[in-house]
């Protein structure tokens, strides 16, 4: 190892005295496409390192080969919504556009086209809520990915997504921010999708990406959120990929290569958000008569996970398992091989803790090892205490609540 450390440092010694070389091509070709391929030296790579340029500014070349987990979002049905359009009715010559008046509902239907495209190749059921420029509401948005077709014969998209860019009165401000709705805990699953999806757009884009959060509730813009993703009843998420009032950021903006680098970025956002599974559980069934003054609920933990090696062996995190009965935490167990979870709920006024409703809310939370977190979380369930009888349905994603008082 000295040895070792000693010859680096003459490296170091001799790249600073000789004629520094031009950097290495940015389309770097390994020997199978390329028979006259020498190994770099440590020398060049070091260089490469004192010529590496700063974050904004520099783009590579437009590379966007296929993801090899894009095989996991086949058949996942995803609703894209390229925010705006016939820039909202209005008159205003303003309204949604750049210093050079490059309007927001074009260039967000230039990313949801491509990206369309990008996840129609995939195999995942991919729909747009509108694919020209034309005026479409937002209650209108959300409900084409409540009624959205599935493979399997259901209705509703696994996940939405509203495409947008940002403006802001300050021409410095170019960050990326994805947004879900209302509080944390009642979004795990869309902050699942987000934070690769955010990661990957900052990074394409090169955008101040330390700026702020890269994920943000929507209730730190209005009380309830944004009505589209308020009117979802899956996750879902809204993209601001980056500032059109930034003038150097609304010229690349025009470009629909660029776009092509942000929709690329989303589609392997996209891809690594479906690699890490999406966990769901069996429909949970009530029983009113396994256990005399109980109700016992049951269901099989299923954490999403491709039929990957060691998919014998758990792979759900026990720590995140929890389950509440109108909001209060219940004990369960779980057999960590069977992957079943049982909840015995008191249901007769005497016992210590007893839920004496006949109608009341369930969740079950739990994540999987990438510490993705399952969906449907809520249910409602019914007793029939004189019939002996319990059922149970989900329930969509909580809606956002307005705080008492608005933070800031
Ligand atoms: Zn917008």
């Amino acid at each position: 190892r000295v040895a070792l450390t000693a010859a680096v440092g003459a490296l170091l010694v001799v790249a600073g005295c000789t004629h520094r070389q031009p950097p290495v091509s940015a389309t770097y070709r390994y020997p199978t496409s390329n028979p006259s391929w020498q190994p770099m030296s440590l020398e060049e790579a070091m260089r490469l390192i004192d010529d590496r340029p700063g974050w904004e500014g520099e783009y590579p070349p437009i590379v966007i080969p296929r993801h090899p987990a894009e095989k996991y979002l086949k058949d996942v049905t995803i609703v894209l919504d390229p925010g705006h359009g016939a820039s909202d009715g209005k008159t205003d010559p303003t309204y949604k556009r750049g210093p050079t008046r490059e309007r927001e509902d074009d260039m967000n239907l230039r990313v949801g086209l491509l990206l369309h495209r990008l996840l129609k190749d995939a195999g995942a059921n991919v729909i747009l809520t509108r694919d020209r420029d034309m005026l479409l509401d937002l209650p209108a948005r959300s409900e084409i990915a409540n009624t959205a077709p599935r493979p399997d014969g259901g209705t509703g998209a696994d996940l939405f997504i509203s495409i947008h860019h940002n403006a802001v009165n300050n021409p410095h401000a170019n960050y990326t921010s994805v947004w879900y709705h209302g509080e944390v805990d009642d979004a795990e699953a869309a902050i699942d999708a987000a934070l690769p999806i955010a990661h990957r757009l900052g990074q394409a884009m090169r955008t101040d990406v330390a700026k702020t959060s890269p994920i943000l509730s929507d209730q730190l813009m209005y009380g309830t959120g944004f009505g589209v993703l308020r009117g979802c009843n899956m996750p879902a998420i809204l993209l601001e990929c980056s500032f059109y009032t930034h003038p150097q950021e609304e010229q690349r903006l025009r470009d629909a290569g660029y776009n092509l680098r942000e929709a690329y970025a989303v589609y392997v956002g996209l891809c690594e958000w479906a690699y890490g599974g999406r966990p769901t559980q069996a429909m949970p069934e009530a029983n009113l008569q396994a256990r005399p003054g109980f109700l016992v609920l049951q269901t099989v933990l299923q954490n999403g996970l491709p039929d990957w090696w060691g998919k014998d062996r758990n792979r759900i995190l026990q720590s995140t398992i929890q389950v509440t009965v109108d909001g209060r935490r219940v004990d369960h167990t779980f057999d960590p091989v069977t992957r079943q979870l049982r909840v015995d709920v008191p249901i007769e006024a005497n016992q210590p803790g007893a839920v004496t409703a006949d109608r009341f809310e369930l969740t079950i939370k739990f994540a999987n090892m990438f510490k993705h977190h399952n969906h449907p979380q809520r249910f409602e369930v019914s007793l029939d205490r004189q019939n002996m009888t319990a059922s149970l349905r989900p329930l969509r994603v909580k809606q956002a609540v307005p705080p008492a008082t608005q933070p800031k």
